[in-house]
């Protein structure tokens, strides 16, 4: 038995497309999307013209339609993660996502076909707090995609994983571009 830990948006979903997608009706904008392919950065309020302040708020009053529309899963995240518990290994998850946003996220992932154990889901912490939960989870994978989460797990015994996304291209980690890929990995 081994421990797996998730993150959940842009690792599992693909949250940050579909608030593009939003943004982009939202504000009667049609940005294309290999504009969106090409950033570097996490944020997309540039895309839209907007300033790093106007972007927060934008962020902000998107949220719940955003978190709980139909944000697509990654092909093949919700069968790679049962398959887990089919064989015995444990699955966290280890989201920033406001602790408010906790029991609706949840309810969200089970409704996506995610497995999912209450005891096993953590929020509300900062990207630069994951590194604590992860060490005391004692887990043996940990998947994420952002470079401030990733920079911060540096344990021997943990085997990180990067999900392949245009922000993180200077990680040199391990990296995973389709959830089929996780099998080959234990
Ligand atoms: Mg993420």
């Amino acid at each position: 038995m081994m421990r797996f830990g998730f993150d959940i948006d842009d690792t599992l979903i693909n949250l940050r497309e579909h608030a593009f997608h939003l943004y982009n009706k939202k504000l009667g904008q049609d940005v294309a999307l290999e504009q969106f392919n090409a950033l570097n950065k996490v944020e997309i309020h540039d895309l839209f013209g907007m300033t790093r302040e106007e972007g927060s708020k934008m962020w902000v009053d998107t949220l719940e339609e955003t978190y709980y529309t139909d944000c697509p899963a990654y092909p093949d995240a919700v069968e790679t993660l049962q398959d887990l518990i089919k064989q015995g290994h444990e699955v966290y998850y280890i989201t920033a996502r406001p602790a408010e946003h906790g029991e609706r996220t949840m309810k969200w992932l089970v409704e996506q076909g995610f497995p999912m154990k209450e005891s096993r889901f953590y929020c509300g912490m900062k990207d630069q707090e994951k590194v604590n939960i992860i060490r005391e989870l004692q887990l043996d994978f940990y998947f994420d995609d952002k470079p401030a989460v990733l920079n911060t797990l540096t344990d021997d015994t943990l085997r990180v994983f990067v999900k392949d996304q245009s922000y993180n291209q200077e990680l040199e980690i391990p990296r995973i571009t389709n959830w089929a890929e996780l099998k080959e990995l234990i």
